[in-house]
């Protein structure tokens, strides 16, 4: 059976190193660190100078590299990505890096994020004789710097993604050089980090990553993030960077803090830790309840949790352990077991849950059916009353910026009053933290500007593959 999480999916996560004779490997170190990000496929792309060497397959970091391959990606450049498809069917076919030879030499591209224009910039290309491989949005990037008119190609590149309209993170290496860019609102995450020169070396490393977790395990520091509308250029003349398109009004995503980023991760400048407690402070103020124990949905619930317990001074207990352990398909006995999926994943520890009054705090619902299951969970390991908290407002609109979610129809939130949600799950009472809190939680106009197009339903970008949506005009006319 298929074990679904009912949660917004990560996208991906990019990584790439520049000046490292072993830089496959930080490469390959850094995407177990981002594995988080996407567990469909990874590949890495590697240049000794004077050859693009790829590998790519299905499956965790883990399992698809070893020391055999990654000597067969020699060179002191590589780039790598960890993909969740969000666009194109989940195929090694669309696995990524994209590797090409084309009029500007060989480039290998790396993308996280999605882009709402890439339908319409394919049907331009392919009526202009292009001819596509795969059926992911960021081949059209490969294209759009194969046919620029410009000379070099970082005005090549910047040419191109001045062209694209959505969200992209995005990492680049040809033989001697890499070219790291985030789009012009900075939807998605992308750290620049230095390992500094050791052992004679002249130059230090330059490193860059979704997610600065990526950097402790190899020894890079974190220098600063990747700019929106920034295209920073490594090569042996040094770090240039210049600005592709004229920044618009940042719209990070406000969910990379409620969920999908690591806690030892910093993102727009706030560290994940610091900002998904301080949703459970928010929660706590918001939303206090009598109760005996704050018990928190593992692990994406935990940190918010630890704040709301701090605030409430409600004790903080494991009430529910996961099982790390589950892959994606498991054999279920012929006689059915109740809640078989969640059950395999989350089991309940009796012994804290009995007789009490029960805060349980998770970071979103999507269907509603997970949560269901659990609220049912802590009610028969003997729970007394179950309050359920979220961490984030209700999730009414999918998202169109590379993250993967249900279409609206099927998100609880945009079908059901809070009380309806309530009593569809089962739990004594429900609570959303409102959108002034999250905002102000995430550092909203201090730290960084965010989308959360997702509670709102107002979209930051014009849609031009997605024409039943409508941006809400105030967010466009920047
Ligand atoms: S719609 Fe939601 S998930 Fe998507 S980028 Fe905006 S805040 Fe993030």
């Amino acid at each position: 059976m298929f074990i679904d999480s009912d949660k917004f999916r990560e996208e991906c996560g990019v990584m790439a190193i520049y000046g490292h004779p072993e830089a496959s490997t930080l490469a390959y170190l850094g995407l177990h660190a981002l594995q988080h990000r996407g567990q469909e496929s990874a590949g890495i792309a590697s240049s000794d100078g004077s050859t693009i060497f790829m590998h790519k397959s299905m499956g965790l970091v883990m399992d698809i590299f070893n020391e055999d391959v990654l000597t067969r990606l020699p060179g002191n450049i590589a780039i790598g990505h960890n993909r969740y498809s969000t666009t194109g069917d989940s195929a090694v076919l669309n696995a990524q890096p994209i590797r090409v030879d084309c009029n500007k030499g060989m480039i290998a591209l790396a993308h996280n994020g999605n882009l709402v224009n890439a339908n319409d910039i394919r049907s331009r290309l392919e009526r202009s004789g292009s001819i596509f491989q795969t059926t992911s949005d960021t081949e059209v990037v490969v294209h759009l710097i194969a046919q620029s008119k410009e000379q070099t190609l970082p005005d090549a590149i910047s040419d191109s993604l001045r062209r694209l309209e959505g969200a992209f993170s995005l990492v680049i290496m040809t033989r001697d050089r890499v070219f790291a860019a985030r789009d012009s609102r900075g939807f998605r995450p992308l750290s620049m980090g230095i390992i500094p020169a050791a052992n004679g070396a002249k130059q230090d490393t330059v490193v860059f990553a979704s997610e600065s977790c990526a950097f402790d395990l190899i020894g890079a520091k974190f220098q600063r993030d990747v700019k929106p509308g920034e295209l920073i250029v490594v090569g042996p003349e040094g770090v240039h960077s210049r600005f592709f398109a004229e920044t618009k009004k940042q719209s990070s995503c406000i969910f990379e803090h409620v969920y999908f980023s690591r806690p030892d991760s910093e993102i727009f400048g706030q560290s994940v830790q610091v900002s998904r407690e301080a949703l459970g402070r928010q929660l706590a103020k918001e939303a206090g309840i009598e109760a005996d124990i704050v018990v928190p949905v593992p692990d994406s619930g935990v940190t918010a949790a630890l704040g709301y317990a701090a605030e409430s001074g409600i004790p903080f207990r494991f009430g529910l352990i996961r099982n790390h352990y589950v892959g994606r398909t498991f054999i279920e006995p012929e006689q059915r077991v109740r809640d078989f999926g969640v059950k395999l994943k989350l089991n309940p520890v009796r012994s804290l849950l009995e007789g009490k009054r029960v805060i349980l705090i998770d970071d979103s619902i999507v269907r509603g059916t997970t949560s269901r299951k659990i609220v049912r969970m802590v009610r028969d390991a003997g729970a007394k009353e179950i309050h359920l908290r979220i961490s984030c407002p209700p999730t009414v609109s999918p998202c169109f910026y590379g993250v993967n979610t249900p279409s609206k129809d099927q998100l609880i939130a945009a079908n059901k009053s809070i009380d309806e949600i309530r009593q569809y799950i089962g739990a004594d009472s429900l609570a959303y933290l409102s959108l002034d809190g999250l905002k102000e939680a995430c550092g909203e106009g201090v730290k960084a500007s965010y989308c959360t197009a997702c509670y709102t339903g107002i979209y930051p970008t014009e849609f031009v593959d997605v024409h039943d949506i409508k941006p809400a005009p105030a967010e466009v006319k920047i």
